[in-house]
């Protein structure tokens, strides 16, 4: 068995160790198949039952409505910035976005090349330290939608409930904490996904969108940009990422198997817990989200000068962590701690934390 070091990626992430070790094992031939997944069309029963197995556990997992239907696609997180505009607002109307980071940033950045947007909110000064109060946000009345981001993968904060829209259908960009805990999905119109942070490798993105809103779905779009047309053909319009949403469906069998998102909040919070506990316990650590507004997913602080900072990415690199220094934007340090981020990695951190302040705190 390799050694495997504390990742702590924001993406590509950990991958639980099972879902690795089955795939190996399966790697040259799925059993009583003789061929690879990678090797087989993606009309054939084998894959017809993998990506149908894949859907059936995402469903029973999120407990997906009815009225619901779960799409593997392409292009990333980044494509949905464009295809939730393009296929759901119509000549005229206005688009409107809730801004708590530089991903919900570049979501807008995109929606507004094809038509109106407006903003309901934007904690952007103060450097997304927060997620605005109910108070605070002005929707149009009559949108198309309103775009949020559940989870700000670069600033470390988290929405702790769904925001109440004046009506319009609510599109979700839940990359960095999809099926981390259970998830209303009836409060939304859409939600999508990038895989490669909580759900599987990247190159799938998850799309759940209702049924009512692929009638705003127009011929006139691009055929693979078009919700109601990749809805229909089952996301087989064309040949999909047949491997990446193998490892999914592996997985989600992990998830299945390991408490399900009841079980995973639960340890999600413990490992949360344990690392907020730590940066709370002197005034050497310096959390960067406010307290009520903490992601359970992406862990992000400074330390009292930026030399500080450099010395504890390059010791816990030495060490055995990985992945630890900030995004540019935040600077400082960020320990994502998703789904498959084993406990013992976050126990191990907070010992090297420990050390680290007693040195040089
Ligand atoms: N949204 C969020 C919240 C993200 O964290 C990311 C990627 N880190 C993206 C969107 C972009 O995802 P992708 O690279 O799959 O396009």
């Amino acid at each position: 068995m390799p050694h495997r070091i504390h990742n702590f990626s924001a993406g590509p992430a950990v991958l639980p160790l099972p879902v690795l070790e089955r795939a190996q094992q399966e790697l040259l031939a799925l059993p009583n198949i003789g061929m690879s997944v990678m090797e087989i069309s993606h009309r054939s029963k084998t894959f017809e039952d993998v990506i149908g197995r894949a859907e059936a556990d995402m469903r029973a997992l999120g407990k997906i409505p009815e009225d619901y239907k779960v799409l593997f696609l392409q292009g990333g997180a980044s494509l949905q910035f464009s295809m939730a505009p393009m296929n759901l607002r119509s000549p005229g109307a206005v688009a409107d976005y809730i801004i708590t980071g530089d991903w919900s940033k570049k979501a807008l950045k995109e929606a507004k090349k094809a038509g109106a947007t407006s903003i309901v909110a934007s904690t952007e000064d103060g450097g997304f330290k927060r997620i605005p109060e109910p108070a605070e946000l002005r929707f149009t009345p009559g949108a198309a939608y309103v775009h949020m981001t559940s989870n700000n993968t670069i600033a470390g904060t988290e929405w702790k409930d769904v925001p109440e829209t004046t009506g319009a259908p609510l599109v979700c960009d839940a990359s960095s904490n999809i099926f981390s805990r259970p998830i209303d999905v009836s409060k939304f119109g859409l939600i999508y996904a990038g895989a490669q942070k909580n759900l599987g490798p990247s190159g799938v993105t998850v799309v759940i969108i209702r049924e009512d809103l692929l009638a705003r779905s127009t011929d006139a779009l691009p055929s693979m940009l078009n919700y109601r047309l990749l809805a229909e053909n089952k996301s087989l319009y064309n040949t999909p990422p047949t491997f990446g949403i193998y490892i999914l469906g592996l997985v989600l069998q992990w998830l299945r198997e390991n408490g399900g998102l009841e079980g995973m909040a639960v340890v999600n919070d413990r490992k949360a817990g344990a690392l907020y506990a730590e940066l709370d316990r002197t005034p050497f650590w310096r959390p960067h989200a406010d307290a009520d507004c903490r992601s359970a997913m992406n862990v992000t602080f400074r330390l009292p000068t930026e030399d500080l900072e450099k010395l504890f990415v390059k010791d816990s690199t030495a060490a055995g962590f990985d992945g630890l220094k900030g995004h540019r934007s935040v600077g400082g340090l960020r320990a994502s701690i998703y789904n498959a981020f084993p406990e013992a990695g976050v126990t191990a951190l907070v010992q090297f934390m420990r050390e680290f302040e007693r040195t040089h705190g």
